[in-house]
């Protein structure tokens, strides 16, 4: 076989991307991680993680992603720095697929981990896009300190807006937290500490329906859902932790996706085509956390690890 054929391609250096690749590696596939920016995924820009096993106090998110990477390439993982623009299906040379990156590189493989993750879901109301930056964020670890002394908005009911408000309310002056229903799907932890935390006002049954201000944020319209009542709120900036979008576009028509986006699996973590799994915030399932992507990981570089095996005894 032509050495330039790899044995798996890991598309996503996330947390299951990172682990998939430590097993990968370890069971010495001839293997390599594609990421196009730094490897982490969205657990990177997480102030603290508090539910990973094996840390009694709490961990920052950089710093287990440190380690995460650290032990994958201490098992032999390489992580290529690039981004993929196609992948496409070809049955020449066995079973094969060719990816096509950024660089404008392409190679070639005999499966594919894909473990890209996701995107942050914007609003889309008014004001929204031409503010992002100028106090309109999805990040509270990236943007926060900047709005030190401010009231701030924070939009969501799930455990992102709630961890991010408990964060936010250590230096801003106070953190309306607007949501849609009038409970928290938040776990119950962490709506205790915020029902504690006197910084933090929750506004239920409302949205935002639209963030103002010239130059930077100064004000959001808050829409009351059942009364139809609008009122303005002023404030510095608004954090918006309403949900996810998987990064699945590369994959569209190759793979079985829901309407939302999210990948198909099985519980090996197969595709609906042979010789692609995939692990992570990008598939379709009940429950998004890192301790689950991290057991993904681990499940579809196992399969693979088989497919591949088969694969070699069958055709040499
Ligand atoms: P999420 O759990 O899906 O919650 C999204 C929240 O935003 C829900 O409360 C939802 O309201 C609300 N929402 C959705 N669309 C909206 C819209 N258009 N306008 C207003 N509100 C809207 O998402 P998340 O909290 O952003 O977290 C993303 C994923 O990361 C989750 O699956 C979460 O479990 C995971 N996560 C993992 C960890 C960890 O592993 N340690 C930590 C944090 C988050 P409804 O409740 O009415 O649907």
């Amino acid at each position: 076989m032509s050495e330039d054929i790899f044995d798996l391609i890991i598309i996503g250096g996330g947390p299951a991307g990172l682990t998939a690749g430590m097993y990968a590696s370890r069971a010495r596939l001839n293997c390599v991680l594609f990421e196009k920016m730094m490897p982490g995924g969205q657990v990177l820009f997480t102030d603290v993680i508090e539910n990973f096993p094996g840390f009694s106090k709490p961990i920052k998110g950089p710093d287990l992603i440190k380690e995460i990477v650290e032990q994958a390439k201490r098992s032999g993982l390489k992580i290529v720095n690039e981004g993929t623009l196609k992948i496409s299906h070809t049955s020449q040379n066995g079973h094969n697929f060719i990816i096509e990156c950024d660089s404008k590189k392409r190679y070639k493989t005999l499966s594919l981990i894909i473990a890209a993750g996701a995107v942050w879901k914007k609003l889309g109301v008014q004001g929204e896009e031409n503010l992002i930056g100028k106090g309109v964020s999805y990040c509270a670890t990236c943007d926060g300190p900047f709005f030190k002394g401010r009231d701030v908005i924070v939009v969501g009911g799930g455990d992102r807006a709630l961890e991010e408000s408990l964060f936010l309310s250590k230096f801003t002056n106070s953190v309306k937290l607007v949501h849609r229903r009038d409970q928290f799907r938040a776990v119950k932890e962490l709506q205790e500490r915020v029902f504690e935390n006197e910084k933090i006002t929750p506004i239920y049954d409302s949205v935002i329906t639209e963030v103002g201000g010239r130059n930077s944020v100064e004000f959001v319209k808050v829409t009351n859902t059942k009364t139809k009542k609008v009122e303005i709120v002023s404030c510095g900036a608004i954090f918006i932790f309403i949900g996810i979008d998987p990064n699945s576009a590369t994959v569209k028509g190759l793979v079985n996706i829901d309407e939302k986006g999210f990948v198909i699996v099985d519980k090996e973590m197969k595709t609906s085509q042979e010789g692609i799994y995939a692990c992570g915030d990008i598939i379709k399932k009940d429950l998004y956390q890192i301790v689950t992507a991290v057991g993904e990981g681990a499940t579809a570089a196992f399969n693979a690890q088989r497919y591949i095996e088969g694969l070699k005894n069958k055709v040499f």
